[in-house]
């Protein structure tokens, strides 16, 4: 069903292309079709993904765009700037005082233990990022497996709390699965593979900003016909039979299928 799920949803909303990176040249972080990333980028996705906690991606966009105008997408200078004025610098992401020092440990532990390279510590394997990451004050397991999925490149399904809404109403799951069991769920049933939790992690975020919010607009939404909750919610539809799983809105509106073959290559 999860990967069902995922073509409805790739379907629908196309594929998103994360993670936005700085080109060099430019200030503001966009989203790519196809980049490789470099060491630069990489840790620009670090900082976004410290950044991004408990706020939106508008205010986060606003903080790189202040780091990239100061230079300071880079150990070394984060760690000499003073945290005072760093905070200031990346004011909009909200929690600005606490986030700067996250950035800060996060520069120190890379200068410590790796010189600064953050190439050396991407050679680790998930498990050792991981343990490492978890251990720097302030990154908890959100950041901690968006900074090795989205920069390192590594496949881990990265659970938030669109994720969390999304499956408990989806999968009509009463019981409060933790970070570390839900992504158990999907990364057992899905191939291991980065650019499918890559996308699919994405696809989920955009599914809970369009749709399930806090307060689901389930009318429209592309994956309402298996869902339990709206199931649940309109009784003809409940006793109806939906025997076909088929992809709405944008695939179908504009018979647009030209970006189905991304979202359908992960169907085994
Ligand atoms: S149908 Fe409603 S509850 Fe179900 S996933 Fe869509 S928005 Fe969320």
């Amino acid at each position: 069903m999860l990967i069902r799920l995922y073509s409805a949803l790739c379907s629908h909303f196309g594929p998103q292309h994360w993670w936005p990176v700085t080109k060099e040249g430019d200030l503001e972080p966009k989203y790519h079709k196809k980049i490789k990333l470099n060491s630069r980028q990489k840790l620009e996705i670090c900082f976004g993904a410290i950044l991004t906690q408990n706020t939106s991606w508008k205010n986060v966009e606003k903080a790189i765009i202040q780091l990239n105008k100061n230079n300071l997408v880079n150990t070394e200078k984060i760690l000499k700037i003073s945290r005072k004025r760093l905070a200031k610098i990346i004011r909009s992401s909200g929690y600005h005082n606490q986030k700067a020092k996250k950035l800060k440990n996060f520069s120190y532990f890379l200068l410590k233990n790796y010189n600064g390279n953050i190439e050396s510590f991407f050679k680790n394997d998930i498990e050792k990022l991981r343990k490492e990451l978890l251990g720097i004050n302030g990154i908890g397991s959100e950041t901690a497996d968006s900074i090795i999925l989205y920069a390192a490149k590594k496949p881990i399904f990265v659970i938030d709390a669109y994720t969390k809404r999304f499956y408990s109403r989806f999968f009509d799951e009463k019981k409060d699965l933790k970070y570390d069991e839900l992504q158990e769920i999907f990364e057992k049933s899905l191939k291991k593979d980065e650019k499918l939790f890559n996308e699919y992690h994405a696809l989920i975020v955009e599914l809970g900003k369009n749709y399930c919010k806090a307060k689901p607009l389930c009318e429209k939404c592309p994956i309402r016909k298996k869902c339990s909750y709206f199931r649940g919610s309109v009784p003809n539809l409940a006793k109806a039979r939906v025997s076909s799983f088929r992809p709405t809105g944008y695939a179908q509106l504009t018979g647009n299928m030209g970006h189905e073959a991304p979202c359908r290559s992960f169907l085994f």
